[in-house]
């Protein structure tokens, strides 16, 4: 189908790191001798003890232990703040974009570390000690990353749950970490909107009952009056104002845990994935800096929200190790216009841009006029995470957003992978729409069939990875046994990512969806992100998500759900023309047996397509739907079981 490529330009060749050469000869090394490469990329952090022992890990069969500069000590608020104060004390280290574009706001490296000891301060005066879990449920303001880096400090390991989640996730999520210290806002604000936070966090601990959370910290963002319980809750500006701004630094070993992080629950119950120091920090400084092609003086911005790891690993401790300046934004896409993300990049300079294809996509079927009427002069990259962009997709960020003069970073990688395993690098990476090209230094991806057999060459299969890299995760918290079942017992002796993927002739990775969404129709797989591809480069088709479903002659037959653009309407001739589009582009093999035209599609609340409701709904199984606590919207499932289309 699409295979167009694009060419590194000239520019590039001249300013990036690295180019082709330099790539393969760097990823040669790392994947030859990992202990010398990782020893010496562990040097661009600061060790209060350097490391001796270098890589440790075994990926069973048997025991699965995972272990990276296990002799070492560091600090990574250490690393993100206080390394920084003698060379930039003074340069702007987040810049804060409210939801309301008159509020926006400038924190140095300096202001950073004031703010970050007086959070610790105020956390420790409450009894917070290394080891111990925080909940952090806050809105994108600068409090939330003074949060994080303040619980690195003290070595408390922090749990971070989305704001958009309910009382009951969080209830769950709390006691999941056992944490007795939960800090939060009066409300968040997004698109004009305000969130209960606070409201939130009583109705969960009502929900846990009194014994286990002992402080709750409220930051002020709206000033709404919000009860607060005597002896339990207090108010973050009250007792910052009591403390000082300096605050001794826990020295970490570099297997202490930094965070647990629960996964976004596109296929089952989150799990609660654990990080830990110094293995985390070197891996996603030395990513941040070579996918981004980070320069000095580079405005960076990341939209992902704290809640995910991409707001964990791109948006704070990758570029703040650094030194970067990073920007956070605390509303959304479309508010208070759809020029809201181009006015930003235009408002703080950004050149360096990192969203998600659902975000591209919604902002696709505005059509070009809201992005071309700003400028957005300042970019040099663009970067893409969460879910395959179709072509369709890359090509219009490529063009329209990027005006065909910035590279499209498509990174592949997982909450689980701590940082990016699969990428192109600006100015070293020829790209090519819809693929996440080739592994990142000391990555090695592995294409097997259902047996584990490795294929060689150009490959369809499932998608491995034969060997540990430093930001790996190291266990499911609490449930060891879990982590060992879930990622290491599919293919034995092998991380299995649980996507599917095909490698093309030139060793390019292309992610074809999850592999429990790859499609069988008469012995033929296929990726769903092929045939979604396909339909979403219909000039009427805004978004798609295939499903497989029982079918008596195929075995699988393809159920699409397509949600048309803004002003088109539903009709069978429509779908005749799309099953007929489908065909052309892809095969007939690819023809779409069933079309649901569906007004919305349920998605996770970081934006992702819930395929396996899809799923259920396709097989008539509507009754059976499983966990559905992490569904942005769940009144769209009401309305595609009321129009399921039935099988012939
Ligand atoms: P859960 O594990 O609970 O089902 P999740 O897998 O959606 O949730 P994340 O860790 O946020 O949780 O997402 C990782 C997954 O996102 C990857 O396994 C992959 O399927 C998809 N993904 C991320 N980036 C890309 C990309 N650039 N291209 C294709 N797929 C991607
Ligand atoms: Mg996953």
């Amino acid at each position: 189908m699409q295979d167009k490529i694009y060419d590194v330009s000239p520019e590039w060749s001249r300013r990036a790191l690295l180019d082709d050469a330099g790539y393969r000869a760097k990823y040669e090394a790392s994947v030859k001798d990992p202990d010398a490469f990782w020893a010496e990329e562990a040097k661009r952090i600061h060790w209060f003890k350097q490391p001796t022992r270098i890589k440790n890990t075994n990926f069973g069969p048997g025991t699965v232990a995972i272990r990276w500069f296990e002799d070492g000590t560091t600090n990574v608020a250490y690393n993100c703040v206080d390394r920084h104060l003698d060379t930039r004390g003074d340069q702007v280290a987040i810049i804060w974009e409210g939801d309301d574009p008159s509020e926006s706001k400038s924190i140095t490296y300096r202001e950073l570390h004031d703010e970050v000891c007086r959070m610790a301060n105020v956390m420790r005066n409450r009894g917070v000690e290394r080891g111990d879990r925080v909940t952090i449920y806050m809105p994108m303001i600068p409090e939330a990353a003074y949060a994080m880096l303040a619980c690195a400090r003290l070595g408390a390991v922090h749990s971070v749950v989305f704001g958009g989640f309910s009382p009951d996730s969080l209830a769950g999520r709390i006691e999941d970490a056992q944490s007795k210290f939960v800090i939060t806002a009066d409300e968040g604000l997004r698109g004009g909107r305000k969130v209960p936070l606070k409201v939130n966090v009583d109705a969960a601990l009502d929900r846990i009952g009194s014994k286990l959370v002992d402080h709750v910290l409220v930051v002020r963002r709206t000033g709404a009056a919000v009860n607060m319980e005597p002896g339990r809750d207090v108010y973050y500006d009250e007792a910052a104002a009591m403390v000082s701004g300096d605050c001794p630094v826990e020295e970490m070993n570099a297997e202490d845990p930094l965070f647990i992080l629960y996964t976004s629950g596109s296929t089952g119950k989150p799990k609660g994935v654990m990080h830990t120091t110094g293995g985390y920090l070197v891996y996603t400084s030395l990513t941040h800096q070579y996918v981004f092609d980070y320069h000095d003086g580079d405005v960076y911005w990341c939209t992902a929200d704290v809640g995910w790891v991409t707001g964990h690993s791109y948006l704070l401790y990758g570029p703040l190790a650094n030194g970067a300046t990073t920007l956070m934004f605390e509303g959304v896409p479309t508010y208070p216009s759809i020029s809201r993300f181009w006015e930003v990049i235009d408002k703080h300079n950004v050149s360096i841009f990192y969203t998600a294809p659902t975000a591209i996509r919604s902002l696709m079927q505005a059509g070009e006029d809201p992005v071309k009427k700003t400028s957005r002069r300042s970019l040099r990259i663009l970067g893409s995470v969460g879910e395959p962009i179709n072509p369709e997709a890359w090509e219009w960020y490529y063009r329209v957003v990027g005006d065909g003069r910035c590279p499209i970073v498509d990174t592949w990688w997982q909450t689980e992978t701590g940082g990016i395993l699969i990428t192109p690098l600006p100015g070293a990476t020829k790209l090519k729409p819809g693929s996440a090209t080739r592994p990142f230094f000391g990555v090695k991806p592995q294409v097997v069939d259902a047996d584990g057999k490795v294929l060689e060459g150009k490959a369809e299969g499932n998608l491995v990875i034969a060997d540990s890299w430093p930001g790996q995760m190291r266990t499911v918290y609490g449930d060891h046994e879990r982590f060992v079942q879930t990622y290491f017992s599919t293919y034995p002796g092998k991380y299995f990512t649980g996507d599917g993927c095909r490698r093309d002739e030139d060793g390019y990775y292309w992610i074809t969806g999850r592999v429990d969404d790859v499609l069988n129709v008469s012995g033929h797989r296929m990726g769903t992100a092929e045939v979604e591809s396909a339909l979403v480069a219909h000039p009427k088709v805004s978004e798609a998500a295939v499903v497989g479903y029982p079918h008596d002659i195929k075995g699988q037959g393809i159920y699409a759900y397509v949600t048309l653009m803004a002003g088109e309407e539903p009709s069978e001739e429509l779908r005749k023309e799309l099953v007929a589009w489908v065909r052309r582009e892809i095969g007939p093999i690819a023809s779409p047996d069933l079309i649901q035209f569906a007004p919305g599609l349920p998605k996770t609340r970081s934006g992702k397509i819930m395929r396996r409701i899809l799923r259920k709904i396709a097989e008539d199984e509507a009754g059976n739907l499983g966990d559905t606590s992490t569904l942005a919207d769940p009144t769209v499932v009401d309305d595609l079981v009321t129009n399921r289309q039935n099988k012939r």
